[in-house]
């Protein structure tokens, strides 16, 4: 099934907003073997948006529009693609009282006049339910089958709505179709000109899937994708596929789709009743930051030191003032002195630390901007490891977190 994407929003053409609607359809879409073939993004004005679909419904007969069904006047999105269907616009009572009944219970109080807009539907549309907000989506399909789609445009709300109305609509429309479907591994600290030599030294390779190699701040994901066959044919090509490659990969595959490290090391840790303090410096917080925007983290994270100045690595982690002179901040012998001054002033089982030069200033010829060193205290063993990172300030920081919470991840393993 082929489709048709019309985005709607001056925001989105100013550029104010990026258009993660179009992604994020379009992903879910592919997975039931739902293409779609263009997109188009307009203002919030109701020609250009009368236009856009027009021309989209006469290439496929099947369009989604995302944005535009909001209260305001900039909201025209509803009346502007009823015309394009002979369609006059009514007022529904039902969704009316649902809409004010649900101000009284989250707002306490009465619904303002101007949401009625919200209630206006088109003649013999049909209503998409919204979990998320009080807009509802439309369905407007006419005698030949040609059909628009308008969705909310706040992601929540548009997320939302497709998981929980358009795929399954479109699911039944499109069984049988051939489908897109990927399968994403991730990996962390290898370059990805090493990754590509252990890929090609897969004996018989990685057949019939396409591999992408996609480099982000925390690492290299591994994407394989299927075209084109039947879902139980893609899924096991892509099964194939994704074994062998962890099967040369190891350890070094940490986890796949959305697998988040900080979760990972939580998990691995409330296994084995192990306790976890950082020690910062260049992070200056974002390793905490990772862990705890975890829910349920307070079981295994105690907190930490954010020890960006050299005095209070020694009063607050106890790293010798000796070995700061010595050695510099940035140096081996401090990372480990700080990842044992977390677990020993906090009493955890494993200590996390980074210290290192995020830039753009303060580099050296022995020290440039992106030397990072991280080290982990478990229980007394200590390991370090040297970053050689690049890119902005921010980049540094981020990739020297995540280094930090793959070292240990990988002492848990062993
Ligand atoms: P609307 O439904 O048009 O009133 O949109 C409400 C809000 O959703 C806008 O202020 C944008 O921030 C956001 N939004 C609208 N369209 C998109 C889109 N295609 N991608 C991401 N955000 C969007
Ligand atoms: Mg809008």
């Amino acid at each position: 099934m082929k489709i048709e994407l019309v985005t709607i929003g001056d925001e989105l053409l100013l550029g104010f907003t990026i258009d993660t609607n179009a992604a994020f359809a379009a992903r879910h879409l592919a997975e039931l073997g739902v293409e779609i073939v263009r997109r188009t993004t307009v203002g919030d004005a109701a020609e250009p948006i009368a236009a856009a679909v027009r021309e989209a419904l006469d290439r496929t007969g099947a369009v989604i529009t995302t944005g535009g069904l909001g209260p305001t006047s900039d909201d025209l999105t509803k009346p502007s693609i009823a015309a394009i269907f002979g369609r006059g616009m009514r007022f529904d009572e039902e969704h009316w009282a649902w809409m004010a009944e649900r101000w009284r219970a989250r707002f306490q109080r009465e619904i303002p006049e101007a949401n009625r807009r919200q209630a206006m539907i088109p003649e013999g549309a049909r209503k998409l339910r919204n979990n998320h907000g009080s807009a509802p989506g439309i369905w407007l399909e006419d005698a030949q089958g040609r059909w628009v789609a308008m969705l909310p445009g706040v992601p929540r709300e548009m997320r939302g709505m497709l998981a929980d109305t358009i795929l399954p609509l479109l699911r039944q429309r499109a069984a049988g179709n051939r489908v897109v479907r990927s399968r994403t591994l991730r990996t962390t600290g290898l370059p990805e000109s090493l990754i590509a030599e252990r890929v090609e030294a897969i004996p018989g390779g990685v057949p019939d899937v396409s591999l992408a190699y996609l480099p982000n701040v925390d690492g290299v994901d591994l994407r394989l994708t299927v075209r084109g066959t039947s879902a139980d044919e893609a899924d096991r090509r892509l099964a194939l596929g994704a074994d062998r490659l962890r099967a040369a990969f190891g350890g070094d595959v940490y986890g796949e789709g959305e697998a988040d490290l900080a979760a990972i090391v939580l998990d691995v840790c409330r296994a084995r009743g192990l306790s976890l303090a950082v020690a910062e410096s260049c992070t200056g917080g974002l390793i905490g930051e990772r862990i705890t925007r975890i829910p349920g983290s307070s079981d295994v994270f105690l907190g930490g030191v954010i020890s960006y100045a050299n005095e209070v690595k020694t009063s607050l982690l106890g790293v010798p003032a000796a070995v700061l002179r010595e050695h510099g901040a940035v140096s081996e012998e401090v990372a480990r002195a700080m990842a044992t001054g977390a677990r020993e002033r906090t009493g955890a089982a494993i200590g996390l630390s980074a210290t290192g030069i995020a830039g753009p200033d303060g580099g050296t010829p022995e020290k440039p901007v992106g030397t990072v060193w991280i080290a982990a205290d478990v229980a007394g063993e200590v390991r370090a490891t040297l970053l050689h990172s690049w890119g902005d300030r921010q980049e540094v920081r981020q990739r020297a977190a995540q280094a930090a919470l793959n070292l240990a991840r990988k002492m848990l393993a062993g």
